[in-house]
């Protein structure tokens, strides 16, 4: 059976094997930030998202811009066209280091990682700020320090679709599915229903994914600053009557999606603001901090100067504040550290050659670097783009 399959099934494994490892390594030495990992355990055969990695071999996008070459599975019609990325590799600015091959939902997918050479885009208002504030009522509510309020309301992606949901899964839970006890084989008419539940799944992901790019496209175009604040989302996700409007927020996406669009897009700045900060119970016209505010209390009221404004604006504007105590600093509250980039396995050895001998010619120049030097670095900057 080793032969039947590419080497790259196997490799991909092997790869995130040696990940876990590593992560584990890195956590109990405290190396690594965040939650304390375990060692790892073996994937189910039955639960794992089936994926696979290609790394080496012919990974292409076919002319046409309809099929996908990938090594061992030969030329594949893909669903969508593939007009994006084929015109970046036409033109030279983008190659491709790896693509990874899953199936979710039902449907198979080939994500293509390639570093792409794209120029710095400016933004429209670069001496703004715009604090952002999440919430579940409202998705963002945005304060800009010129002290303009706008308002994304939620828009209850997965909401709307439970009663679509419920349908569907109801039909198929009447048809006889697979048992694992009995070995029985899903009927027809399952398989049917169960795809059919998919695709409304699909249909809920697709479009939370299309307004979370959106939003964060729009916002990173605008303005120079962005503050946010560090959300515990996996905290919040524990309060079990909250945590399906959490999720299907995506807040920890929206945190993402600013961060490498900001950096590498716009170059602007991202200022994430302190997890305690407390930016809902400061009051944003004299500065005063209330010691209690419970969530079901809409609007701010101050004590100190009689202040009266809705709760999410105020968190806003103390946001967007924040932006102008930072300015001075190197960004204390700051999160500069670029995004990192995960290369596969034996696939940036050609990159790393052209960027040596560029940071040698950078070096020659005597150190400093010098503004015009600053912009070419800053436009080739690269980044990896699915
Ligand atoms: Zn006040």
């Amino acid at each position: 059976w080793w032969e039947e399959n590419s080497k790259e099934a196997y490799n991909t494994g092997l790869a995130n094997a040696s990940v876990a490892f590593d992560n584990y390594a890195k956590s109990k030495s405290g190396e690594r930030r965040g939650k304390r990992l375990g060692a790892p355990r073996f994937k189910s055969k039955r639960k794992a998202r089936l994926a696979c990695r290609f790394t080496t071999g012919t990974i292409r996008v076919d002319v046409d811009g309809r099929h996908v070459t990938l090594p061992r599975l030969g030329t594949i019609r893909s669903h969508e066209p593939t007009a994006g990325l084929l015109t970046r590799v036409q033109a030279g600015t983008a190659r491709i280091l790896s693509v990874t091959v899953r199936h979710e939902r039902g449907r198979w997918f080939a994500s293509f990682q390639a570093e792409v050479k794209r120029d710095v885009e400016r933004v429209t208002r670069p001496d703004v700020a715009v604090g952002i504030d999440l919430g579940v009522k409202s998705l963002a509510v945005m304060a800009d320090s010129t002290g303009e309020i706008r308002t994304v309301p939620n828009p209850w992606h997965y909401d709307g679709a439970l009663k679509l949901l419920r349908r569907a899964c109801r039909t198929v839970s009447r048809r006889q599915g697979p048992d694992r006890r009995t070995g029985r084989k899903p009927s027809k008419r399952w398989e049917k229903a169960n795809a059919a539940r998919n695709k409304v799944h699909h249909r809920v992901a697709n479009i939370r994914q299309d307004a979370l790019h959106k939003l964060t496209t729009a916002v990173t175009a605008e303005y120079g600053t962005v503050v946010v604040e560090d959300l515990n989302v996996a905290g919040m996700l524990r309060n079990r009557r909250l945590a399906r409007q959490i999720a299907d927020a995506g807040f920890g996406e929206i945190r993402r999606q600013l961060g490498y669009k900001t950096h590498q897009r716009h170059a602007t700045r991202i200022i994430v603001a302190d997890r305690w900060y407390p930016s809902s119970k400061t009051c944003s016209g004299c500065g005063a901090v209330k010691a209690k505010l419970p969530l079901h209390i809409r609007t701010y009221a101050c004590d100190a100067c009689g202040l009266v404004l809705d709760r999410d604006d105020n968190a806003a504007l103390n946001l967007a504040a924040l932006a102008r105590a930072c300015t001075t600093g190197t960004g204390v509250a700051g999160d500069q550290d670029a995004v990192k980039v995960s290369k596969p396995r034996g696939a940036d050895q050609k990159t790393r050659a052209t960027r040596r001998s560029r940071k040698a010619t950078a070096g020659r120049a005597g150190g400093a670097t010098l503004p015009h030097q600053r912009q070419t670095q800053a436009r080739d900057r690269t980044h990896a783009e699915a």
